[in-house]
């Protein structure tokens, strides 16, 4: 048996022949950085490969790195191994890594989703041997509804909610789900506020992105201002001083783990939108039948439950293997401010 072309190690998903990582979670000499959530690039590393979008982004995370961008379908050679990034459509500037020797084909997804959002670049399924794939959402209950549908209902609850008074307190991850949100939002109805860690990542984002007017909440903002308008703010603001400033307002998050009524009524939350930046149980399967893949491994999320089902369902070689991408659980979101939404 020949040795495979990417293994999982103590410190990530390494490359022997070329000697480079993916998405390493300790610190190492080299590695190919997906996309900027923080559980996929993280600090320390000496040498960070990314797509050219992404690296704003992960300048601003992770202060003055050395860095070199990718385009698209960009190849690059280290030790006989071709490597290339692809868009993941996960968030702005996320990748999937292509890694092919000797005719023989791997893919890392990173996180990713099938839909076209709008202001990521779209998915783009690639040919491989051995897909590996997250699996955030894998369970058949996750089932996406299109993401006009679902913006319809964010702004209708905006509108009503100004009719009745009342200001829009709308939860989504600093970076990626924000800005989907802010892309959408009907600014008719009424002005986008921001809080701070949206408001930083959305301004660092202007530069290779069209996005709506935002204004950033302060300690002078005043509750009059906001009366009627909608403020954009990561999970972990939710019961924070500056948000209880705000006045008389109604709360929702938009999330996949909004599927399950539980999350919302934890979080005490007002309402729950259904969106996600990862693809759901339907969106992974085309995924994995897309690439005409033989072999499967499944990162994080539901992966055993995927797994068994591509091998009984579908008849491919799958396995699950474990990483420190975070483990999304529902329970955890309000916690973290950024990963899995
Ligand atoms: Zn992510």
């Amino acid at each position: 048996m020949t040795k495979p072309l990417l293994v999982f190690n103590s410190k990530g998903i390494y490359c022997k022949q070329a000697d480079v990582y993916i998405d390493a979670w300790r610190p190492v000499e080299k590695c190919i950085v997906t996309h900027g959530h923080s559980d996929h690039s993280r600090r320390g590393h000496k040498q960070y490969i990314t797509h050219h979008n992404n690296i704003p982004i992960i300048k601003h995370r992770l202060g003055d790195i050395t860095v070199s961008g990718k385009e698209w379908g960009e190849t690059f050679t280290i030790n006989g191994v071709t490597f290339s990034l692809h868009p993941a459509g996960h968030i702005v500037a996320s990748s999937q890594v292509r890694v092919e020797y000797k005719g023989e084909v791997w893919v890392f997804t990173g996180d990713y989703k099938i839909e076209n959002d709008g202001l990521s670049t779209p998915y783009e399924p690639i040919k491989c041997h051995t897909f590996i794939t997250e699996c955030t959402f894998g369970l058949p209950a996750f089932k996406w509804e299109p993401q006009d549908d679902v913006f319809n209902e964010i702004n209708g609850w905006w509108a009503r909610n100004k009719d009745e008074g009342r200001t829009s307190l709308l939860f989504g991850y600093s970076l990626g789900k924000a800005q989907r949100l802010l892309k959408h939002l009907d600014t008719s109805i009424g002005k986008i506020y921001t809080h701070g860690a949206v408001e930083q990542m959305t301004q660092v984002l202007r530069e290779h992105y069209d996005l709506p007017p935002t204004e950033l909440i302060t300690a002078n903002t005043k509750k009059e201002d906001i009366l009627g308008n909608i403020v954009v703010a990561p999970p972990s603001a939710q019961g924070s001083s500056l948000m209880r400033k705000i006045g008389p307002n109604v709360t929702a998050s938009a999330s996949g783990w909004m599927t399950f009524r539980g999350a919302r009524r934890r979080r005490a939350l007002d309402r729950g939108f259904v969106l996600s930046d990862h693809a759901d149980w339907d969106g992974l399967l085309q995924a994995v039948k897309e690439t005409g893949c033989e072999k499967v491994i499944a990162t994080h999320g539901y992966t055993e439950i995927f797994s068994r089902y591509l091998r009984e369902e579908m008849a491919l070689d799958a396995r699950t293997e474990s990483t420190q991408y975070e483990a999304e659980q529902n329970e955890a979101e309000s916690k973290k401010e950024e990963g899995a939404s």
